[in-house]
Order: structure tokens, then C-alpha cells, then sequence
């Protein structure tokens, strides 16, 4: 005969070892697991303090996630202690667990002896639809839902990168989002960077970027920092967020926004772009190498030039914005292997993803043990772009003014106007009576140009860095007057032709 019902709890029951709350009280926190077989409704009014909720149906499926090892402590409860006592009993008879208890009178009693619960987040019936694929990911759940809605992210740049990732960190439920930029929206911003509109053109793209997020994911907060970050704001701004996502053009700020993540100890999901390449890793210095591990040192002003400058693939930041939008969705609910100490090289051209290892710089100047900056340092000025003083006697010669190459050109005095710009950006628009050798083919077109070594040269590109680095080039062979077009063709078009394009 097989017994009753109620024999067969009173024989579970007498197999279980059985332990009284006041007993559970010591072993929280103390690496004891302590589960709650309780149906997920039945959770809405609280459960033990760091109790896991594996509702009594799933145990057998979702034990090992939670307890791996099959020796540690487990104390089970449910809400009078009858589940919890037959679970504990399937956990050692059919799965091999060694050490299973169950809480006698479960949470009622708990309670009734006035300890601490815990209430659990509460998903409104909105909330409950709107990530019920999240719900459905046992890896991501209604625990992973409730990190990422908690979560601060904060993206640096509402640009290429900053406009997907924050999209889809919206729909995913990011609780809150900083958005820092300084910028308008411009109508060239607009084949790549998807968060902003053309009816938001000239407006802020931090008031943009809200405006998106919002009609997509009212849950999110959206804290807007419509300014530059530079040494005297980064500590203030960063210090209050989990995590950071670079999305930074320039090499200054790289470099600043490394150093401020490490000296407050916060992961930076970095990612960049150029044409038709693109890279991502995540920098956590605690467990990994951060930025200048892998670039002690920032490349010479002009040497790489910027999307402004070189172009980019409108679908390209999609790309590696996903990917930093993953990590920080992993890094945040805790799954998954992040890309710490990896980096990720991605080719449009050839449609290759490539993986280099990072090693963590046992010299590094700021994540090592032997570091030498201990606080923000002068990043313009680090990456070269500001002059000391000595040096900008010096430095003034190299270069002329729109203005006064205005004058020259009036004065009809016998120049070369060498555009390096590529030949598409001469289509957008150029100074009447140029020779174009672009600054790549430079070295080897020499020749073309060698009439002019002794006579007057004015380099000139989109904005004047292209344009510094073919002067370098050009001095090392021996060409005598060369001077630089302050500004490049923009400053041109802005205060001499006004029939050109900025672009
Ligand atoms: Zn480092």
C-alpha cells in the first residue's frame, strides 16, 4: 500500500534534518545558502534577508546555478516548512546534496519571531510585459530585471556610439541613465547617430537623446550633463554611477576618463571607431588592465585623425555599440564572461571579428603597484595639444592665419597650396588653385612637389592637424618654407569664403 498524503510528509519530514529559525539567523551572510521554495507570488511580502527564490517546480532544474557545490549548506524554507521538507529531501536523495536542511514553520514563524525580511522589488503589471523575454532568461530573470532596473550607467556621448547603446540600455530597463554631451544635434550626425532625429536638429543632444529614451522607456531616469568633462568635473560626475561607457572622440578625454575610472575604482566599457574599424574591450583595473596599460602613451597630435576628419561607415558604432551595450547588461546583472583583459577588433571591410589578450602593465603609470599618478594631470597638455611656453615662440611660425593667408593670396605672392584632404573631401569643397596629394601618399609623391623645396608651401586640410603632420613630413625632407593653414578649411570657410562648406 502506498502511504497517504499526509504519511508521506510525516516520512519526508523524519528524513529531513529540521533546523528553527533562531538557528537560520546566524547562517545569513555567513556563505550559507539559504533558499526559498515559495512560488514567485507568494514572494511579494518578503523572504529572508539574501535568500535565493527558486520556486519549488524549478529546484531540480535551477539548484546547481545557485549551489554549484554539492557539499555546502543549504537551508531551505517555504511558508509553513512542509515544501521546503520534501525539497530538502529530493535535494539529498535524488540530487546528492550533503548538507540540506529545512527552517521549521517557514517564513510564518520567521516572522512571527519578528525577524528581518526582505521585500522584493515589485514589478508593476507594465513592468511584468515589457521584460517578460528578460523573465523568461532563467540567466537574467526577475533578479537580473530588478539589477538592471537599480542600475546607473553613464554614457559619455550621445554620439555614434552613445546613440544605440543608449537605446537599447533604455529598452533593457537601465534604471538610469547619465548622458553627457555638450553638443546639437547636427543633420551631419545623423547617419549614424540613431537616437537623434531630424526635427531635433540644433536642439541639445542631451534633450534629444531624452526625448527618445523616453518615448521608448518611461521607467528610465534620464540625469543629463550638458557640458565637457574635463579634471575639475569627472570625479563629481562619474563617482555616483556603476558603470561608465565611453563614447569619446578624442584622446584627452580618453585618457582622463581612464585615470577617473581607476582612481574611483569604476569599470569603462570603451569602444572607438574609424572608417571601417572598430574596437571594444571592458577596463576594469581591479581585475584587469585599464587604458593605459595598453597605451602608456597618447599618439602625436594629428597622427590619428578623427571621424570628422577620416569618415566613419554610418552602421559601424551599431556595431560596436552593441557590443559595449552587452558587456555593460553582463557586467551589471552579473552573467557571462565579460571582455575584461580581451579586445575586440572588428572589420567591416572583411566582416572579421579578432581577438587580442591584454595583459595588465606591471609598469602601468596609474593601475600598478608602482603607479606615479595618484591624481588628474593636464590631459591637453599630456597629449600634446597645448604648447608649453617655450615652445610657442617656435611654434607660431609654423603656422598662418586664414586672415593673413588672405592677404597673401591677394598680394598675389607666388605659393603652393598643398591640400592633403582626401580626394571625396575636395568634392565637398576646396581652395581655388590647390594641388591635392593626400596626406597617406605624402612620403611617396614627394617628387611631384620637389619644384617647391625652397619656395613657399601653406599645408592645408579640414581643420589643421592633417595638414601639422604633413608639415613635419615635409620639413624631414628638406622642403625650407612650409606653413601651416591655422584651422584648416573650416576656418576658411567660417571667416574668409562663406561659400564654403563646413562638412
Ligand atoms: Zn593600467
Amino acid at each position: 500500500m502506498s502511504p497517504s498524503g499526509a504519511e508521506f510528509i510525516k516520512q519526508a519530514k523524519s528524513s529531513v534534518v529540521e533546523i528553527d529559525p533562531s538557528d537560520v539567523k546566524p547562517l545569513l551572510g555567513n556563505g550559507v545558502a539559504i533558499v526559498d521554495v515559495r512560488e514567485g507570488d507568494e514572494l511579494t511580502s518578503g523572504k529572508l534577508p539574501g535568500a535565493t527564490a527558486i520556486p519549488r517546480g524549478f529546484l531540480e532544474s535551477r539548484i546547481e546555478a545557485t549551489v554549484p557545490d554539492r557539499t555546502q549548506k543549504v537551508v531551505l524554507y517555504c511558508a509553513s516548512g512542509v515544501r521546503s521538507a520534501l525539497a530538502a529531501n529530493t535535494l539529498v536523495r535524488d540530487l546528492g546534496y550533503e548538507d540540506v536542511v529545512s527552517m521549521t514553520g517557514g517564513i510564518t514563524l520567521w516572522k512571527d519571531r519578528g525577524y528581518d525580511v526582505e521585500v522584493p522589488f515589485q514589478f508593476t503589471p507594465e513592468q511584468r510585459q515589457r521584460y517578460s523575454r528578460h523573465f523568461l532568461l532563467p540567466e537574467v530573470g526577475e533578479e537580473g530585471q530588478r539589477k538592471l532596473l537599480e542600475a546607473k550607467v553613464l554614457l559619455l556621448g550621445a554620439g555614434g556610439l552613445g546613440s544605440p547603446t543608449a537605446l537599447y540600455l533604455a529598452a533593457a530597463g537601465v534604471g538610469t541613465l547619465g548622458i553627457v554631451d555638450d553638443d546639437t544635434v547636427d543633420v551631419s550626425n545623423l547617419q549614424r547617430q540613431v537616437i537623434h532625429k531630424t526635427s531635433t536638429v540644433g536642439v541639445a543632444k542631451v534633450d534629444s537623446a531624452e526625448e527618445a529614451i523616453h518615448a521608448l522607456n518611461p521607467d528610465v531616469n534620464v540625469v543629463k550633463y550638458q557640458t565637457r568633462l574635463d579634471a575639475s568635473n569627472i570625479m563629481q560626475i562619474i563617482e555616483g554611477y556603476d558603470l561608465i561607457v565611453d563614447g569619446v572622440d578624442n584622446f584627452p578625454t580618453r585618457y582622463l576618463v581612464n585615470d577617473a575610472c581607476v582612481l574611483l575604482g569604476k569599470v569603462n566599457i570603451y569602444g572607438s571607431i574609424y572608417r571601417f574599424e572598430g574596437q571594444a574591450t571592458v577596463f576594469d583595473a581591479k581585475q584587469g588592465p585599464c587604458y593605459r596599460c595598453l597605451y602608456a602613451e597618447p599618439p602625436s597630435p594629428g597622427e590619428v585623425p578623427s571621424c570628422a576628419e577620416g569618415g566613419v561607415l554610418g552602421v559601424l558604432p551599431g556595431m560596436i555599440a552593441m557590443i559595449q551595450a552587452t558587456e555593460a547588461i553582463k557586467v551589471l546583472t552579473g552573467i557571462g564572461k565579460p571582455l575584461i583583459g580581451r579586445f575586440v577588433r572588428y572589420d567591416a571591410m572583411n566582416m572579421e571579428f579578432r581577438e587580442l589578450k591584454l595583459r595588465k602593465d606591471p609598469s602601468c603609470p596609474i593601475c600598478s603597484a608602482n603607479r606615479t599618478i595618484h591624481a588628474l594631470i593636464d590631459y591637453e597638455q599630456f597629449c600634446g595639444l597645448k604648447r608649453g611656453e617655450s615652445e610657442t615662440a617656435s611654434a607660431e611660425q609654423l603656422e598662418i592665419s586664414v586672415q593673413d593667408y588672405a592677404a597673401l593670396r591677394d598680394g598675389g605672392t607666388e605659393h603652393l597650396l598643398l591640400d592633403v584632404r582626401e580626394p571625396f573631401e575636395l568634392g565637398i569643397c576646396q581652395i581655388e588653385g590647390n594641388t591635392n596629394i593626400p596626406l597617406g601618399q605624402l612620403p611617396n609623391r614627394l617628387g611631384e612637389i620637389a619644384a617647391w623645396k625652397d619656395k613657399l608651401v601653406i599645408s592645408q586640410c579640414k581643420s589643421g592637424r592633417r595638414s601639422m603632420k604633413a608639415l613635419e613630413t615635409l620639413k624631414k625632407h628638406g622642403f625650407t618654407k612650409v606653413l601651416n593653414l591655422e584651422g584648416g578649411i573650416l576656418a576658411w570657410g567660417e571667416e574668409v569664403d562663406p561659400a564654403i562648406s563646413a562638412y
